[in-house]
């Protein structure tokens, strides 16, 4: 069979994935050959090409097996994609159980199914009948293997973020329903207990305030994520500003602020560092601690070669109540919160960090956090210069 009729076949078979491009593409099979092997059959004076040939030159991972799922042939993104656990898709019940449709009326069939080990992955297997000219020896099924892990995690992140988001919204939004009821009835000529359920329902308003503009910064952050910023951030004029909006929060809770900063100048959106060191210093005061000593938070500034890259360092420090080693890894994750402090678990969503991650990420920038229980946090937010060579360093 030429190289040509075999695609014609191939064609014929209406096979998943990447097959599709060839079916398309069939009558121009031996152009689009590498070299090697276009080389070679030109070599044996032959354009006969093995279907396992044709089948090693896809993008898709591809499989060929027997009448009772043996597998006789793998094609080399398959064994590059699943590797060792190859052996243990294909004996999956799902795929056997998939496979007993191929009767020759039925020519193709799917089977999608989680491997829980050695980590959670999602395999979608679609498996074709080949057509008797193909189907030479013992392999007459032809399957395609799609690893969907990744559209499964983002399809789960979505889930259970709507989840926790309305989790959040509905527990204040509850609690006003229930304080309006009573003060529309029991509370009704009662003063007293008038201004102490409209202060907690301010209290509660407020809460559900700060949740959706954190969503809507969040979102902010993600959607622009793929986008380079353009300007230009000057770290004297971000820290000033941020002593600015936070000097008087400080004051009032009587903690020292203190700023350090000389004017360098790194490429960034002036908007989202100053987000970035609000949020940090917002945590530093929120997290002080309770137990009456005097608190610092200091936010510096210096040159910094990180992995061979020239930048610079942001440092928010402080002295507060600290974080245990065991949360650090998961800090900058949507949602996530020390739980067990007394007083403060219900002060934050957890999103101040994950926006800071998005950010960074964005801006190529890393964001590192240091911290001892009962000693202090300290958040180090670093920012690449602009096309400078790479230098040796830390
Ligand atoms: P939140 O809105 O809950 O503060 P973040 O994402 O900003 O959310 O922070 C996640 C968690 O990290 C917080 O709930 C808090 O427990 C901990 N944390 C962050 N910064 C500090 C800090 N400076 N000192 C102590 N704990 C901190």
């Amino acid at each position: 069979m030429t190289g040509a009729e075999l695609a014609v076949c191939l064609a014929s078979t209406g096979l998943a994935g990447g097959l599709t491009g060839w079916m398309a593409r069939g009558k121009r099979l031996r152009r689009v050959l590498p070299g090697s092997v276009r080389a070679r059959r030109e070599e044996v004076g032959t354009s006969s090409v093995s279907l396992e040939e044709v089948l090693d030159l896809l993008p898709d991972a591809a499989v060929l097996l027997d009448g009772h799922g043996a597998m006789r042939f793998a094609n080399v993104e398959a064994g590059g994609a699943f590797g060792d656990a190859l052996g243990t898709i294909m004996r999956y019940p799902a795929v056997f159980a998939a496979m007993r449709h191929l009767d020759g009326a039925t020519v193709s069939t799917s089977a999608e199914f989680v491997l829980e080990v050695p980590v959670r992955r999602v395999v979608r297997v679609d498996l074709r009948l080949l057509p008797e000219v193909l189907a030479t020896g013992p392999a007459h099924i032809l399957a395609i293997l799609t690893d969907c892990s990744e559209r499964d995690a983002v399809e789960r992140m979505r889930s259970d973020f709507v989840a926790y988001a309305s989790h959040e919204l509905r527990t204040p939004l509850t609690a006003l329903i229930g304080f309006i009821e009573t003060l529309r009835g029991p509370a009704a000529d009662d003063p007293a207990a008038q201004q102490q359920f409209l202060g907690i329902m301010a209290a509660q308003a407020s809460r559900m305030q700060r949740l959706i503009e954190q969503l809507l910064e969040l979102s902010r952050a993600e959607m622009l994520e793929h986008r380079k910023p353009r300007g230009i951030v000057d770290a004297k004029h971000v820290v000033d500003l941020v002593r600015d909006e936070l000097g008087s929060l400080c004051a009032a809770r009587d903690i020292e602020l203190e700023t350090i900063a000389d004017s360098v100048s790194v490429p960034g959106d002036v908007e989202q560092i100053i987000r970035v060191l609000v949020n940090l210093v917002e945590n530093a005061v929120k997290y002080a601690g309770a137990d009456g000593r005097h608190v610092r938070v200091s936010v510096t500034v210096e040159k910094k070669i990180l992995r061979g890259r020239t930048g610079v360092s942001f440092v928010v420090r402080d002295n507060g109540v600290g974080i245990a080693p065991e949360h650090l890894p998961r800090l900058t994750e949507r949602f996530y919160r020390v739980e067990g402090r007394r007083g403060m678990s219900a002060s934050g969503y957890g999103l101040g960090l994950a926006i800071v991650r998005h950010i960074l990420d964005r801006h190529d920038g890393c964001f590192e956090i240091t911290s001892r229980i009962g000693q202090g946090t300290r958040c180090d937010v670093w920012l690449p210069s602009l096309r400078e060579p790479r230098l040796s360093g830390s």
